[in-house]
């Protein structure tokens, strides 16, 4: 089988492997399609504190190959898809229904989806391992993971009915994020730097757009709003600076998801009087539990979260260097990564 390796940044080999086969608990996959994301990019240019070098891609759908001993709810055939974690359902934080938070969730992490097969790790096997739907394809499909880390932000932020929710930073996630707000009856403000996204998330829907580089930012969000600033903003972009800003862009009595983490050690400054006098509410999100995956997959089953122009392009496994290469240049949101020259099935 092959497999594609991330050896060190911007560094990725497609090697020959055998296939291997599934111990007790554990299940092999043929991989029918994966997703590039933006935690693998971050990883492919820089180094992952969670993911570490060696064989990468965690966002797929495929077809059951084999099961190890004692496998019973998935067989041979069955069309599947994971999640590349899942939390372990005894620790502290699992005990109390905060299984985003598991001292053990990323042991026994699934790796290695740019690849023919993927071994599945007990662990994920046993409870983050779901039938495709019949309704959408492979790659609809592999958005399970992405859209749960979505679901969970949108579980914090206990959305209220007919909203004003800016979205900062128009990647995958953002462009996720407005998709939802959409779902959820919102108005959207989406903000972004880039020409395509901007063009991009207001064929999705957004009800206004703000070029974050060329416009007067604050004054556009407050025209967008109605002058009074939005009820939600969910920060997406990762960057220390915008998530000192993003406070400034909402009401009084507003929220601020911060979905994107930035790098260990950071520290970022709020202004106090936003915090407190006006009420402000920060909310933190990361990662997914067994509910969120549940939901995410009620939603792309059913239809009502199209995740289909989302997709840049449909790739074959033997052009995932210049897959890479062309989004570290800053080209595409997501690509489609098959073993063959296959498109949407
Ligand atoms: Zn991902
Ligand atoms: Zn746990």
């Amino acid at each position: 089988m092959r497999q594609a390796v991330l050896l060190e940044p911007r560094r990725i080999e497609l090697i020959t492997r055998p296939v291997p086969a599934p111990g007790p608990g554990e299940v092999l996959l043929r991989v029918r399609a994966a997703l590039t994301c933006g935690t693998d990019l971050k990883t492919y240019r820089r180094g992952h504190p969670k993911v570490p070098f060696g064989p990468f891609g965690h966002e797929c759908a495929g077809d059951v190959a084999a099961v190890g001993g004692g496998v019973s709810h998935v067989r041979e055939g069955d069309a599947v898809v994971p999640t590349p974690t899942a939390p372990c359902g005894l620790c502290g934080p699992c005990r109390q229904g905060r299984e985003n938070l598991c001292e053990r969730q990323f042991e026994g992490i699934v790796l290695g989806a740019y690849a023919d097969y993927l071994l599945v790790s007990e662990k994920v096997a046993a409870r983050h391992l779901l039938r495709k739907p019949d309704e959408i394809s492979y790659i609809e499909a592999a958005f399970l993971e992405p859209l749960s880390c979505v679901i969970h932000a949108w579980d914090r932020l206990r959305p209220r009915p007919a909203e004003q929710v800016a979205v900062v930073g128009l990647g995958a996630i953002g462009l996720l994020h407005v998709k939802m707000a959409k779902a959820m009856g919102a108005r959207v403000i989406a903000m972004g730097r880039r020409r395509e996204r901007l063009e991009l998330v207001a064929r999705l829907g957004a009800d206004g757009v703000v070029d974050t580089e060329h416009d007067d930012v604050a004054g556009r969000i407050r025209d967008l709003s109605g002058g009074v600033g939005c009820d939600v903003v969910i920060e997406c972009t990762g960057s220390p600076a915008v998530w000192v800003e993003a406070p400034g862009w909402a009401a009084p009595g507003g929220r601020v998801v911060l979905f994107a983490g930035l790098a260990a050690g950071t520290r970022v400054a709020f202004d106090a009087t936003r915090l407190h006098y006006e009420e402000v509410d920060i909310i933190n999100s990361f990662h997914y539990r067994p509910r969120d995956v549940e939901e995410a997959y009620q939603l792309l089953a059913s239809g009502t979260i199209d995740v289909r122009p989302l997709v840049t392009g449909v790739k074959e496994l033997t052009s995932i260097v210049d897959v890479f290469a062309s989004l570290d240049r800053g080209n595409g949101v997501k690509y489609a990564i098959l073993p063959e020259a296959r498109t949407w099935e």
